[in-house]
């Protein structure tokens, strides 16, 4: 088989864990394989912030500190992972180059006080750029032949949209010519998340964008199969600290990873793994620490089951927006006015719902963006029409993701009945038009309990018959 395998940052967190990766590749040797690796765990939040902290406080010391804790981890790692010593050496040398080339970067920034999208890419690229010769080296060091490309050479070229690069038109030719030659002779371990545009500036896919290289590779070189490893048990029914009895699900359809992924499910990057759904290979999610575990296997459709309800999330970290006036009664256009004026704003609507009354309408958007959004619609609706806008900045929203619910009545009555038994006070409802969830805006408070009454209510606890 071809085998794309993508492993996430806690599957490499140290160098004991990459030592275990490298086994646990050893164990696919008979295969093609094309590994691809996020970087080192909490490594790119820990580049972004400090990126944003030295601009901002202008001095060396915290770049030498965190140039220092970088070395640090990885020298650590590779220490760990790679036992030949030939091997370590020239690991460590590359490593040493790379944090060199970034601690320049970071001096820049410092002295410059202005981090520029291309500059916060080309800083948050280290998490990748370290961690790929680290594993690279750890198969060599078991006999693996193997070499590191950063996504850019790998045949990944994007736009100059930085911090969410878009791959362009050609992207798929070029990382055939560039990995197609590398797998009949060894294990090419290419960075995750990076790319770069067509002069050769390095971009990124956007925060978690590692699963998106995975599949754009897999889908170039036609792989049989996309596998994910990371440190849970496939996809969850829930959060298993939210939920102690959450279950794996054995098998979903690429539209619930969809849903699952945007209600704030960290299981694949939204756009992950659509380059791999539109041809139609299979992806599999898969427990690195327990690797004889089945896991989720994701399809492109999958027939309507007995399980009506596959999974139930939470969105963290949002707010309510709440729009109301008699003036806006029977008033065309103020739908489209408030959209309007939130998008001017740059800010990301999550849920919208609108009473048949039309004298109200409630907007949900990220948390951070809550008083942008008021005072944007306060702007746009300064001569009235709007007669109160208030705010609730301690929301969550929960949703019950299924496709099994298209056309099956009764579902969104459970959801309400078991949140009204639990006592829990639902803010606001809306269900997309697809019918593949419901979604209902509670108290952050309440949000745990909610979580575990409607996983209880569809019964995703249960064993499976
Ligand atoms: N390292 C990147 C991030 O943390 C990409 C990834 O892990 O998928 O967002
Ligand atoms: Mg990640």
């Amino acid at each position: 088989m071809r085998l794309v395998m993508k492993f996430g940052g806690a599957s490499i967190a140290d160098g004991e864990k990459i030592k275990w990766v490298a086994e646990l590749i050893n164990r696919y040797r008979d295969h093609e394989l094309v590994v691809v690796t996020s970087a080192l765990k909490n490594v790119t939040d820990h580049l972004l912030e400090q990126a944003d902290m030295v601009t901002d406080a202008g001095d060396l010391e915290s770049v030498r500190e965190l140039i220092g804790h970088l070395r640090g981890i990885h020298y650590r790692a590779a220490n760990i992972a790679i036992d030949d010593e030939i091997t370590l050496n020239q690991v460590l040398g590359e490593l040493d180059s790379r944090i060199c080339k970034l601690e320049q970067a970071l001096t820049g920034i410092c002295y410059l006080g202005e981090l520029t999208p291309r500059s916060s890419d080309y800083i948050s690229s280290y998490g990748e750029l370290l961690s790929a010769p680290i594993l690279s080296g750890a198969l060599r060091s078991i006999g693996i032949p193997s070499t590191h490309l950063t996504g850019g050479e790998a045949g990944i070229i994007t736009n100059s949209e930085y911090g969410e690069a878009k791959p362009l038109g050609g992207t798929n030719e070029r990382i055939r010519e560039s990995l197609l030659p590398l797998i009949r002779e060894c294990v090419p371990v290419v960075t995750g998340f990076i790319a770069e545009d067509a002069s050769g500036i390095p971009t990124t896919l956007g925060r978690g964008g590692s699963d998106f290289s995975a599949s754009l590779i897999g889908d170039a070189i036609d792989a049989d199969e996309i596998w994910f490893w990371k440190e849970v048990s496939g996809i969850m029914t829930a959060d298993p600290e939210i939920v102690p009895d959450a279950r794996n699900i054995p098998l979903i359809s690429y539209i619930e990873v969809m849903e699952l992924s945007y209600f704030g499910a960290k299981v694949l990057h939204p756009r992950a793994i659509e380059p791999a759904i539109r041809n139609d290979l299979p992806v599999r999610v898969l427990n690195t620490f327990d690797p004889d575990f089945t896991g989720t296997l994701v399809v492109k459709d999958q027939e309507q089951g007995k399980e009506v309800v596959k999974a139930v999330t939470v969105i963290e970290n949002i707010a309510l927006v709440n729009i109301s006036g008699a003036g806006m009664v029977g008033t065309i256009g103020v739908a489209a006015r408030v959209f309007g004026a939130l998008a001017d704003a740059g800010v990301n609507i999550t849920m919208i719902s609108q009473g048949s009354s039309e004298a109200n309408i409630s907007i949900v958007v990220e948390g951070s963006h809550l008083n942008i959004a008021a005072d944007a619609i306060r702007s746009e609706f300064r001569n009235g029409v709007i007669r109160e806008l208030t705010m609730n900045p301690d929301v969550s929203a929960i949703a019950v993701v299924g496709a099994g619910m298209v056309g099956i009545p009764g579902i969104a009555a459970r959801v309400f009945t078991a949140m009204g038994d639990a006592g829990i006070n639902v803010i606001m409802i809306s269900q997309g038009s697809s019918e593949h969830n419901i979604s209902c805006v509670v108290q952050s408070d309440d949000a745990e309990r909610a979580v575990r009454a409607l996983h209880h209510e569809f019964g995703l606890g249960l064993p499976r018959s």
